[in-house]
Order: C-alpha cells, then structure tokens, then sequence
C-alpha cells in the first residue's frame, strides 16, 4: 500500500494538491490517512490474525507441501482461466452484420458478458437479456423471450438475433427452439427473420464452446440452402465486396474462421497477408470492427462485421481456414461434412513457423504463390530474432492461456530458444495435451516442460513458486502471483485488462512475430535494468 498522507482536504472532494478535478487512482486513494484507519478499525472488529501469523501461512503456501495439498484438491476451483459458454457466443455474434446478441437468461450473467468483453476491448458490447427472474424460473422462460424478442426488434432493428442461454435457462430446461416457433405465432418473430440459437450451459466447456456452438448455429442457418459443390469462381456478392481489380479477373478466395479471438488486429493482418497472395477473404465471423470502432462522432451499434450474403455464399469458396482450431471444432465439422470444403488445419500462425505453414496450405490451395514481398518481410522478423536472440535464449518462461493462443506461442518461444516450463490450460484437454508435447518435444527447449491442463492460476501459483521462472506469459489474472513470485508477466491472451491497446496489435503473421517479440525481449530487459546494480545499468542492450 502507497505511504500514508493526510486525510483528504474537504471531505473527499479536494486532493491535497486543492484539485477538485483530479482522480485519485486506488495507489493514492487507500494510502489517505482515513482509509488506512478504516482498514485497521475493520481488522480489528474481526478479530483478524496478526501480521506475524499471515506471514507464517503465507511463506508455507508458497512452498511444496502446500502445492501438493493444492494439486490433490478436487471440488474447488480457485481463479480458472476461462469464460463462460454465452459470453462466447456473444462474441461469435458480434462477428456478423447487423447482428444483435441475445441472451435468454438472467440479467446479471449478461451484464458480466459485456463487461468483460468491454474492459478488454474498451468498446461497448451491445447485447441484450431476456431478463429472467423468479418467477421465470418457476415457469419458464418462454414469455420472456418472446417479450424480450419484440421488444429487440422494435427497439434495435437487427438484421439477425443470436440467442444463446445461460445456466438458469438450461437448468429447468428451457425449450429455446420450441420457444421461437411460439415466438412466431404470436407474431413477435417474423417467419424466416434469421435468428441461430445455441445451447450454451456454462457448467460444462467454456467461452471457446459457446463461441463455436453459436458459429456453427449461425452458418449452419444461413448456408441451409447452400450448394455443397466447391467452385474457383468467387460466389460473394460483388455489389456487398466488389473485386479488388475487376480488370485482372477473379481472384480465389478463402473462409477464414478467426476463433474466439482476443486480438482485432489478426483479421486485418491476415487480410493483408493473404491479400498479397492475390487471395480474397471472407471471414466466418469478423469482430474485428465491432469490437475496434473509429470515434467519429456517431454512435453505431452494428459496426462492422460479415454482411449475412457473405456467409451465405461461403461453401463456394475454394477453401476455409480455421485460425484456432479448438473453438471451431463443430464449425470445422460442418465445413467439411456439410459444405464439403476443404479445411485447412494448420496450427494458430503464431510465431515464424506457423505462419510459413499456414502460407503455404493457402498458397496450394488456391494455385498461387507467395511474393517475394512476403518472404521480404519473413526475413527481416528473422532477422529481429537474431538480435533479440540472446536475451530470450534459455529464459524459463510459464505460459497459460486458451489452447490454440497458447500452442502457437510454445512454437514461437521455442524459436526463440526460450525454455517454456510450466504450461496450463484451463479449457485444454486430452487432445490439447498431447498436441502441447508434440511441440514440446519436437525441440531440445521444450523437453522438460509439463502441460496442465483444468488447472486453475492458484494451481499455476503453486509452480512458479516451487520451480521459478523467469518470465510468465498469459492474462491479467495472473498479475498478482507473477508480483508475489517476482517475475515479469508479459500480457497476452483474454483477457487483458490492465494493459491497453495490446488487442489491437496482430500477434499472427510474421507481423505478429515482431509484435510479440517485442514485448517479450523488451519486458526481458526492463527486468535486467530493475534488478541491475549501478555499474551494469547498460545503455546498449
Ligand atoms: S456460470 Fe452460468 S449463471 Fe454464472 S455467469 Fe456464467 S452463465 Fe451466468
């Protein structure tokens, strides 16, 4: 806590510089005299234990008989690293046009929904709740959704509805599909108004369930009258996305599928990279604007995202490619089994050889080449993490995060020679772990990592504090162990709440390898020069 000052000048308004105007952060604000006091007088109603013995717990909940005792439970989960299902699928909403996310459930679980998606991309999420209660709970949440869809539809004028659930619909088993048939009775739902619904229970998988549960209701509804033959010629809408050069004939063109992704700079760099390849783009479904608005002055609520003909047309497309792959599994599945498209399952481009993989799948399946422009660039991140090499080689590095974020980051870092240690997915599972150990042990760097996966950032607590790292890398929620451990975190992943603008970096590509780079080497010096004594604080690093 910050030193303590004097009290506040006039009963909270003035700060002791007399500015009526200034904020004080929570660093200021709880070192005032006044809080301080409150904070002792409150430990001491509560009969609170002394200094001395938090210390003692503490210091033997840092050590290895505490991590044992942490890895044996099994009916608490402390701090998981996961989201819940709808709140995914509120983000696979928001990737198509005129779309408006619709929650049947309670008001409180929405609210947290658009908060967390807000305090990571620091935009407004527009999402909407049925606003279940009691009495919903005893009866049925049917005349809530049908009020809750008119009331939408006059209100916000949505091209499409995506509805998903949260637990207290899925509990007393809500009919949600029954629901809309009744909804169009009652005329509330137009027949044939696009409106995908998804089963989302958040007491089993996570946001990457509810992001590819809502993706696959959405493209299975809009392509349900779709050719399943696969054609060269674009079938987009040339008046939605005419082409970039109607001179130079048709070019080919690709789905790409971005995932439950954290970064809207990935889609516009894929976009970019691909588009160097001469290959078209249409993205299943793009975020990326609803979630990055300019401020020019109007408020839009549907920024942004893939116009519904888009989607449509996709089977025709030559090929998809899927940026994540395990929150796209149903989606992948009905690409290839339903649409009858080839599906590109490479791994997440993340990292120099990723991104060549994935480069190359496209380039051969759409008969074209990769520019010299692009090898250009490939070389000069090669040539970044030749200079940044000594300082991220052999660095112990604890990694968490969301399975495929978390693969192409092992692939990077092994690159870079660092030697990942600690690896935990909460949301992994069987396949992820061995998945993670073919990268590992694919080099000499990863051989002695360990993979968790269901465990929670108290589990991972338990690691860095009994094996040190020298770097942690993953989200915001885990700034207070890398403070207690002493190690550096280096954001990335969802969320990140305490660093900005990161999301609007792409991290895939070989654009995303120099972003990426950066904030590793950069964060691996800052730490040198804290811990440096005054006759080696270098000026050349
Ligand atoms: S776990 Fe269920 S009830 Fe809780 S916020 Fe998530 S969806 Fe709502």
């Amino acid at each position: 806590m910050a030193e303590v000052t004097a009290s506040r000048a006039d009963s909270g308004n003035l700060d002791l510089r007399g500015d009526a105007l200034r904020v004080l952060d929570h660093n200021e604000l709880f070192g005032l005299a006044e809080y301080v006091e409150q904070h002792a007088a409150k430990r001491e109603m509560e009969g609170a234990p002394s200094d001395e013995e938090v210390g003692q717990t503490l210091a033997w909940s840092q050590g290895w008989e505490y991590r044992e005792r942490n890895f044996a439970r099994e009916a608490l989960v402390i701090n998981p690293l996961k989201a819940c299902q709808p709140l995914g699928a509120v983000l696979a909403a928001l990737g198509f046009a005129g779309t408006l996310p619709y929650v049947h459930g309670s008001q409180g679980c929405v609210a947290y929904f658009r908060s967390h998606l807000s305090r990571h991309f620091k935009e407004p999420v527009p999402a909407v709740s049925s606003s279940m209660t009691e009495d919903a709970a005893v009866f049925g949440g049917q005349a809530n959704l049908i009020e809750g869809i008119e009331n939408a539809r006059a209100l916000y004028k949505p091209e499409m509805i995506a509805i998903s659930t949260t637990c207290m619909a899925e509990v007393i088993g809500d009919d949600v599909k029954m629901f809309l048939g009744s909804a169009e009775q009652a005329g509330a739902l137009p027949v044939g108004f696009p409106a995908p619904y998804a089963n989302t229970p958040s007491f089993v998988g996570s946001h990457l369930t509810g992001y590819d549960s809502m993706l696959f209701s959405i493209l299975s509804l809009l392509t349900q009258d779709a050719s399943a033959e696969p054609t060269v010629e674009p079938t987009f809408d040339p008046a939605v996305e005419p082409l970039v050069d109607p001179a130079a004939g048709p070019r080919p063109r690709i789905n790409v599928l971005p995932g439950f992704d954290p970064y809207v700079g990935n889609v516009r760099e894929i976009r970019r990279l691909l588009g160097q390849l001469g290959v078209d783009v249409t993205v299943l479904g793009d975020h990326s604007d609803a979630l990055d608005s300019p401020a020019d002055g109007e408020y839009r609520l549907y920024p942004g995202g893939t116009p519904l003909a888009e989607v449509t047309a996709a089977p025709g497309a030559l090929a998809s490619l899927p940026l994540q792959a395990f929150s796209t599994r149903r989606s992948r599945g009905l690409i290839r089994d339903t649409w009858g498209q080839q599906v590109l399952d490479v791994a997440s481009p993340i990292g120099i050889r990723n991104t060549d993989a994935m480069l190359m799948a496209v380039a051969e399946a759409t008969g074209t080449e990769i520019p010299a422009e692009v090898t250009a660039e490939r070389g000069r991140v090669v040539d970044a993490i030749t200079d940044s090499h000594p300082y991220v080689h052999g660095k112990r590095v604890a990694v968490a995060g969301d399975p495929d974020q978390v693969l192409g980051l092992l692939s990077f870092l092994l690159e870079l020679g660092a030697e990942p240690t600690h690896i935990l997915c909460t949301s992994g599972d069987a396949e992820f772990e061995q998945a993670a150990y073919d990268v590992l042990h694919a080099s000499p760097y990863g051989v002695h990592a360990t993979v968790w996966t269901g465990k929670d950032a108290w589990h991972l607590r338990s690691l860095v504090l009994t094996e040190p790292v020298d770097l942690i890398i993953g989200p915001s929620h885990l700034k207070g162990l890398a403070r207690e451990a002493d190690v550096p975190l280096v954001r990335f992943g969802f969320p990140v709440f305490d660093r900005h603008h990161l999301h609007r970096y792409p991290i895939v590509g070989y654009a995303g390898a120099l972003n990426l780079l950066t904030w590793i080497v950069n964060t691996v010096l800052d730490e040198l020069d804290r811990k440096a004594p005054d006759y080696a604080l270098d000026i050349i690093r």
